[in-house]
């Protein structure tokens, strides 16, 4: 008989401490990746050192992340959860304004998503991965490991109690936790300025005609374009809200950043219509130092997924298609391993993981010197141009038919000196 979503992810009685893989993290990357294991028949522990369901950022999804969630079996869990339907992205600036369908794309393949809450779309995908099999422990948090062609993980429970899982291959999806990039003195630098984010969710109710709920809102500071701001509508008349800019642009004493973010809200004449009064609905929080690289997504025994490995920036969105793609490749690499196959980590997975995260991170730098922001905003693009861009905004960074992607960096600056002021 079927388990419930409940009953599979209870904490069992009994410890498997033998696994075929062990996964760090039970946030989208290390859910998917449970679960495209157990259809490879393969036995997975996820250790998830939090109690779900748990407060994230990152909630604004893209059009990519379907085709993973697709081939995880998470499908129709996710469809028929009632998240926020998302068809696209509304740019502001000033009286300028933009809007890209993602429906109307170079790539083929999904048009459409969700912007979720991150506490339940987390708790749905994990819970999709247990009832496939996977063991998931919750409030067990991994200290330690040591490599090789038999990784062994050091963990702790809740009690305190301490113990060892042999595994054949350990996954690291912990996140921004970072554990095995910290453990085994992986980082490397980002090449991208220390930025910080404050945000909170609102009360918006809006009337459905005040604004297109269907698109992510991104407006940028009417006097600072390295300054911007996301407003993501989710179900139930909530909406996320947050505002982006250097760290110490946003240094304020804790008990002053709601008053902060209110009134760069206030001072954003679009969000200002539409939410300059709308009550949080949570204490305004803060992360900053987020963006993170390390030098090579895999060792002896072990493989990075999403953000254990790199995160950019916020600004596409583009951090959970990152995460569930890594996962998708991952584990192709990682069941041909398990079965005795050569593999090469680096080729196989470093290097066309990093392929679209480049052309992510090409249109992230031109977004804060304000090139890129000058191509969205450019009255007279042509079509076809349009629906590449739009493209990359929908998460088809990977997608190498579309010219920025296979050369972004290139592609954006002849384009730029075609659409700069
Ligand atoms: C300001 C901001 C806005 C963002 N907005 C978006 C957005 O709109 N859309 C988007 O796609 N992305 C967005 N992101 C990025 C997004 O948050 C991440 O890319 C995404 O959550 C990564 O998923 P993950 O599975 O790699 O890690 P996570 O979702 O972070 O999951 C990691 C899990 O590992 C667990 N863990 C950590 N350490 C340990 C340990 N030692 N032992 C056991 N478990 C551990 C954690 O508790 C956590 O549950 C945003 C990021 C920032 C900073």
């Amino acid at each position: 008989m079927e388990q419930s979503l409940a009953e599979a992810v209870t904490a069992p009685s009994t410890r498997r401490e033998d696994v075929d893989v062990a996964i760090i993290g039970a946030g989208p990357s290390g859910a998917v990746a449970a679960a495209l294991l157990r259809k490879a028949g393969r036995s997975v522990l996820v250790l998830e050192r939090q109690h779900f369901p748990r407060f994230s950022i990152g909630e604004s999804l893209l059009p990519q992340s379907m085709a993973y969630l697709e081939e995880a079996g998470m499908l129709q869990a996710v469809v028929e959860a009632g998240f926020q339907y998302k068809n696209g992205a509304h740019f502001v600036w000033r009286d300028q304004a933009s809007t890209y369908d993602f429906r109307d794309k170079h790539s083929a393949g999904w048009g459409t998503t969700y912007q979720v809450e991150r506490a339940k779309f987390d708790e749905l995908l994990i819970g999709c991965a247990a009832q496939q099999g996977a063991e998931v422990r919750f409030g067990h948090t991994v200290l330690g490991m040591s490599t090789g062609a038999a990784p062994v993980l050091d963990v702790a429970d809740e009690s305190g109690a301490q113990y060892r899982v042999h595994a054949r291959f350990v996954l690291d999806a912990s996140g921004f936790g970072r554990v095995l990039p910290r453990l085994l003195n992986l980082e490397a630098p980002t090449g991208l300025p220390t930025r910080a984010a404050i945000f909170s969710h609102v009360r918006d109710g809006l009337p459905l005609d005040a604004f297109d709920r269907n698109k992510i809102c991104v407006a940028t500071h009417p006097e600072r374009r390295d300054v911007w701001f996301w407003m993501i509508p989710l179900a139930g008349g909530r909406t996320s809200v947050g505002c982006v800019a250097e760290a110490a642009f946003l240094d304020v004493p804790e008990a002053e950043r709601e008053t902060r973010l209110r009134a760069l809200i206030r001072s954003e004449p679009t969000l200002n219509r539409l939410i300059g009064d709308a009550p949080f609905l949570m204490p305004v929080n803060r992360i900053g130092g987020y963006s993170a690289n390390v030098e090579r997504l895999h060792g002896p025994g072990y493989a990075l997924l999403g953000n254990a490995g790199e995160f950019l920036d916020p600004v596409f969105s583009s951090g959970v298609t990152i995460a569930l793609r890594s996962a998708h490749l991952a584990v192709k690499v990682l069941v041909r391993a398990l079965d005795g196959a050569q593999v090469d980590w680096y080729a196989e997975y470093d290097v066309p993981l990093r392929k679209g995260i480049d052309a992510f991170r090409a249109f992230v730098e031109r977004w804060y010197t304000g090139e890129l922001q000058d191509i969205i905003y450019y009255p007279r693009q042509t079509p076809t141009i349009r629906r590449m861009i739009s493209a990359v905004l929908a998460g088809y960074a990977w997608d190498e038919s579309n010219p920025f992607v296979a050369d972004p960096v290139r592609r954006l600056n002849t384009l730029y000196e075609a659409c700069k002021p």
